[in-house]
């Protein structure tokens, strides 16, 4: 079933009746050539571009709840190629190419609307620092224009320019940066995989990864074993758990991030805006909230849910930038696990074991991140060698010190990421 134009219109006269489920609901064999465990952003794109990219295709999903379920269900939706770093700068320009040609390639919606992104700045030195990333964006191939006062003013005329903690100084316009709807990223590659023969199997916890002389051999659920040649983890926050029944411990330390939605509203809020020093960022959804959020909570955890005293710092700071907000009652929040590294990059890396691959520590910028991980990574799984753009996102970085890419300069402390 392909979408068009006239198939809506014609479904939209007919009562709705042709439409079919957007995947089916196998059982899973007992041998696959490929395995990805977990069915979020990451897993589902590396699963479809392992079958459209190389042919792969007696290839499955395992996930242990429903498809998109984790956290490219609960992200703030935030789409941009603004990186400063050798390693993280190419990674996500390609990432945001693939973005730009997702809705075609996947033959569906995503909502990817690049509404521009402006990060603000507060202060002469955090103006020089914005001005040596949009260079580096720039000479990317990426956009960036850097804005003063009044130039944010244009875009921007409703935050409070003059508050007393960070009067703003100007701020760094991504134009091409955006959001997309999240879910539809997920459902979108599924569907994707699906129609490529991918078997996408739901309600299916990978208990164990069976190993024989230092090779993968398969994994055990909790709908039986699996043999595979191949086995990739892409499990977000529950990374360290999963690599540890293959006897690693990660680089990793798990921590919830929060993010709020007001009730929906008439068009305010035009563009993402960046708050960095107050830990705060806002855009709004195309159904009317005001999508929010701001730092990590201050501790590790797997529960998907967060704390009160952050959910207070950031209402404090986003009335701080546009005191309007007071007005808006917030409906929702909720929490995601974010797998951290040490240095806020991720890995995309073979292991020490043949055949098992790891795909991880996206931190809390994975969404974005979701087309160009699933393409190096399906390409790492085929090949057994790194994709160019993600060379850097090795796992020995983290014993060797060689490498790190410390995009935020904060140093090894996951909550000043
Ligand atoms: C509040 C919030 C806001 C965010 N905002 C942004 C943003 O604006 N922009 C951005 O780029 N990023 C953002 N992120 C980060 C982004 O959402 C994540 O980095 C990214 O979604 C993680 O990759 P994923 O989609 O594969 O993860 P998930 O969707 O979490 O996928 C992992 C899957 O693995 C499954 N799994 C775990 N263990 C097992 C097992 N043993 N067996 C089988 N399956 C298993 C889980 O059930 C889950 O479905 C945000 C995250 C949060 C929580």
């Amino acid at each position: 079933m392909r979408f068009s134009g006239l198939r809506v219109l014609k479904e939209g006269l007919t009562g709705n009746k042709g439409w079919g489920p957007h995947w089916r609901d196998p059982e899973p064999k007992a041998e696959y050539d490929a395995i990805v465990i977990g069915g979020g952003g990451h897993g589902l794109s590396t699963a479809y571009y392992l079958a459209r990219n190389h042919g792969l295709t007696n290839v499955a999903v395992l996930e242990k709840g429903y498809l998109g379920g984790g956290n490219v269900g609960r992200n703030t939706t935030i789409v941009r190629a603004n990186y400063f770093l050798p390693g993280n700068s190419e990674f996500y320009s390609h990432s945001l190419k693939l973005w730009e040609g997702l809705e075609e390639d996947l033959n569906y919606n995503v909502m990817h609307s690049q509404r521009g992104l402006i990060n603000l700045f507060h202060s002469d030195g955090q103006r020089d620092a914005f001005a040596r990333r949009g260079n580096a964006m720039i000479n990317q191939g990426d956009d960036a224009i850097l804005l003063d006062r009044e130039g944010v003013r244009r875009y921007l005329p409703y935050l409070d320019f003059d508050n007393a903690r960070f009067p703003i100084y100007g701020g760094l316009y991504h134009p091409r940066g955006g959001t997309a709807r999240h879910d539809a990223v997920a459902w979108g590659y599924a569907r994707g995989a699906d129609r490529r023969g991918v078997d996408l199997i739901q309600n299916c916890e990978v208990t164990g990864i069976d190993i024989e002389n230092g090779k993968v051999t398969g994994v055990q659920t909790t709908r039986g074993s699996i043999r595979a040649r191949k086995v990739g983890i892409v499990v977000a926050g529950r990374s360290g758990q999963v690599a540890a029944m293959a006897g690693m411990r990660l680089p990793i330390e798990s921590h919830v991030l929060q993010a709020f939605v007001t009730e929906g509203l008439k068009p305010v809020i035009d563009h993402v805006v960046s708050f960095g020093m107050g830990h705060f960022y806002i855009s709004q959804s195309d159904k009317g909230g005001l999508v929010f959020g701001g730092d990590l909570d201050f501790y590790a955890s797997y529960a998907q849910r967060g704390n009160l005293p952050m959910a207070e710092h950031v209402m404090e700071a986003g009335m701080t930038l546009m005191p309007m907000l007071g007005k808006a009652k917030v409906l929702r929040s909720w929490g995601g696990i974010m797998d951290m590294t040490p240095d806020g990059s991720p890995i995309i890396d073979r292991t020490g074991v043949e055949g098992l691959y790891l795909d991880c520590g996206w931190c809390y910028g994975g969404f974005k991140a979701v087309p160009a991980s699933g393409w190096c990574m399906a390409h790492l799984m085929a090949t057994d060698s790194p994709h160019e753009v993600a060379a850097g996102f090795r796992l020995d970085r983290f014993r060797s010190g060689i490498g790190l890419m410390d995009e935020e300069g904060t140093g090894a402390q996951h909550n000043l990421h």
